[in-house]
């Protein structure tokens, strides 16, 4: 039984948190691979240590000293080190490694910055390692080097190559004592150092986790569990999501919802090994578990969760007899497929379809595009490009099962005088799309709320 516990950059932002990191750790024997972030910030107006490096880094690149960066950084370890009485020695090695670091090769300004933004993680976890055995516990450092990380060399948006499983699988998997392995970097074939996109020491947990076959991932923040809804919505919100399925958080964070990026914890969900999100400041509650299976009790509520997002836009057609046309999907589709622009939905009728997708990604230029080769290709009867539209998912494996769950939805949205411009029901039958205007967005999350959680 092995879990791997990923700790967020608040809960290593000061001797203070460090010291719980630590209780947390030993609380559970099984706990045995720790996955470590940079120091994060302490208060809101705090800088992470991570951008403290890119600033650092910056100012070396642009020639500019980059003295004050550094021993701010330092210093940052420097508290963790008093604060929990480690040798002083670390701090000097801290201090000698960024100086190597900030000595380094800067002809590629990418792999300059990974190597210097690694810093933060890598002298996280060798301070978590000292910490440990300040204590008396066995405890190491691991190198994702040695442990044979192996990543693309596309700096700064790197991707695990596949051969580090087995290497990481033979490191870890019999270790006496604690591996403390720091998140967010690993090496490239050709030995440099590169780094997975911000917030990516999630991914390292998650490989990890998925590479020694863990019994969970914990993945430790400043969150007590994940709400039903978002509080910024709802600030009332008191319903904490105790499970949910893998397929329940990617439908809900897809639409903007969550407390960590779907795709940085893919390599736990393909391996199967179910994750707890859970709160470094309260490590007594229960948390979070997302799962590859739920069984949805009789008397439950349904839903699970109801995530909102502004910013989409919608492209209708309409022509008569559409059904009629063979391969007019396909057509429109390719239309924004060549634009490289992603589909997010396309609610269809007999003689009409609306195709719904992200305004970011849809800029005056390529709407003007689309909109002629549509006029040109199709001739319809009417066409429609409306901005500014909100997507409400309300999510839940019991809603395949449960009867009226459209008709309650529908019947809040209504009771809030909200129109719904679009409804969509996921294939997969656990969730229900519902289009409306962002400017109504807010007021539908919350009549919604209140008439599957109330
Ligand atoms: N320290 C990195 C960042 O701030 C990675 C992480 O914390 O997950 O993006």
């Amino acid at each position: 039984m092995i879990k791997v516990c990923k700790f967020g950059g608040t809960s290593l932002a000061d001797g203070g948190q460090l010291k719980k990191v630590c209780d947390i750790v030993l609380a559970d024997p099984s706990r045995r691979i720790v996955v470590v972030s940079a120091p994060g910030k302490r208060s809101k107006q705090d800088t992470k240590v991570t951008d403290l490096l890119i600033d650092c880094a910056n100012r070396a690149l642009a020639n500019k000293d980059p003295e004050p960066a550094l021993r701010e950084i330092v210093d940052r370890y420097a508290e963790i080190q008093r604060t929990l009485g480690l040798e002083a020695g670390i701090v000097a090695e801290i201090d000698a490694d960024l100086r190597r670091r900030l000595a380094s090769n800067r002809s590629h300004d990418g792999m300059f910055l990974d190597a210097m933004k690694a810093a933060g993680e890598d002298n996280s976890a060798r301070i978590t390692a000292a910490a440990f055995r300040a204590r008396g516990v066995a405890a190491e450092y691991v190198d994702p080097r040695d442990a044979g990380m192996l990543l693309t060399d596309e700096f700064g948006n790197a991707q695990l190559l596949p051969e580090s499983y087995p290497n990481l699988a033979a490191s870890l998997g019999n270790r006496r004592g604690l591996a403390i392995f720091p998140g967010f970097f690993g090496y490239t074939r050709s030995g440099a150092v590169a780094t997975f996109p911000r917030g990516g020491s999630d991914i390292t947990g998650a490989i990890l986790a998925a590479a020694v076959k863990a019994t969970v991932y914990e993945n430790f923040t400043d969150v007590d569990s994940v709400f039903a809804v978002d509080p910024r919505l709802v600030p009332e919100v008191r319903h904490a999501i105790a499970t949910m399925t893998f397929r329940e958080m990617r439908e809900l964070s897809y639409a903007g919802f969550g407390v960590f990026h779907d795709e940085a914890v893919l390599p736990a969900i393909r391996a199967g090994v179910p994750i707890n999100i859970r709160n470094t400041n309260r490590p007594e509650q229960p948390g979070t578990m997302v799962v590859p299976k739920r069984e949805v009790k009789p008397g439950e509520c349904a839903v699970v969760g109801i995530a909102s997002d502004t910013g989409f836009v919608n492209v209708y057609v309409d022509k008569y007899l559409m059904n009629r046309e063979v391969g007019f999907c396909r057509r429109l589709l390719q239309m924004f497929e060549e634009e490289g622009v992603s589909i997010e939905h396309m609610p269809s009728g007999i003689d009409n379809v609306s195709v719904v997708i992200r305004e970011a990604r849809f800029d005056a230029a390529r709407e003007a595009r689309v909109v002629a080769r549509i006029q040109a290709e199709f001739h319809p009867d009417n066409m429609l490009v409306e901005r500014g539209h909100a997507l409400i998912m309300v999510v839940g494996e019991g809603m395949q099962y449960a009867v009226g769950m459209a008709a309650r939805a529908s019947q809040a949205l209504a009771d809030a005088k909200v129109n719904i411009e679009m409804i969509n029901q996921g294939a997969s039958e656990i969730s229900i799309m519902f289009g409306v205007k962002a400017a109504d967005r807010d007021r539908a999350v919350q009549s919604l709320y209140r008439a599957f959680f109330k």
